[in-house]
């Protein structure tokens, strides 16, 4: 499960420069793709605008903002208080289980 980011725009919010996308993310992303679709695995991609940062992934609330100095995602409705990168991960594993099941024509 990948997101599918504008890898110009994370260049200039992270002050890399403008050849990030250059620089062997489009490369990963491409053989990572090969290496699943050669072990039978599933690469899926998700939206760009799929907010896997922002969103809960305990009760599904989503933020308006956050910024990237925020390490811990602090839920004002349910409490979690959880590591933002694993937070992220967590909503991107439930999206990729979302889109197996759309595809294989089962309910989430
Ligand atoms: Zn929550």
């Amino acid at each position: 499960m990948v997101e599918d980011i504008d890898l110009r725009n994370l260049a200039q919010c992270l002050r890399l420069g403008k050849k990030l996308h250059d620089n062997g993310f489009g490369l990963f992303r491409t053989m990572l793709k090969y290496k699943c679709e050669r072990r039978g695995k599933h690469y899926l991609v998700a939206d760009k605008y799929f907010a896997s940062s922002k969103t809960c992934s305990c009760c599904g609330n989503k933020k308006d903002t956050l910024t990237l100095s925020e390490r811990i995602y602090n839920c004002t409705e349910c409490g979690t208080k959880i590591d933002r990168d694993y937070n992220a991960a967590r909503n991107l594993r439930q999206y990729g289980i979302r889109m197996l099941h759309e595809r294989n024509g089962l309910s989430a």
